[in-house]
């Protein structure tokens, strides 16, 4: 199994990199989209979401639920949030997806 997460600098050196953000234009509701094929040239890596984790609260208000994670303590809805996708960014995304599977469906003909 492939290594499962990336440095920045690592993300940054991708291929393909495209910014998605939220339609709330929040900078905490962001993703970016990577995709880069191995060391071979091979798209056999998965497709990379980079995924901003939203830090709300500062830092002495985190303690708290810091030490419930610590103590294994989970909330009944998990923890979630969201990004709004534009609608320009609908066709983009869908784009992207397409391209990435295309390349690996070449990789599969070899
Ligand atoms: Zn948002």
């Amino acid at each position: 199994m492939k290594k499962k997460f990336l440095t920045y600098e690592e993300l940054e050196k991708m291929d393909v990199l495209e910014y998605f953000e939220c339609d709330c234009h929040s900078s905490k509701h962001s993703f970016t989209f990577g995709d880069s094929p191995d060391i071979e040239g091979n798209f056999t890596d998965p497709v990379y979401l980079h995924i901003h984790m939203a830090q709300y609260m500062p830092w002495y208000k985190r303690i708290v639920p810091a030490i419930r994670y610590i103590l294994g303590h989970k909330s009944k809805y998990g923890d979630w949030d969201s990004v709004l996708l534009k609608q320009n960014d609908l066709e983009r995304l869908r784009n992207l997806l397409d391209q990435a599977i295309e390349r690996r469906s070449k990789n599969d003909g070899k």
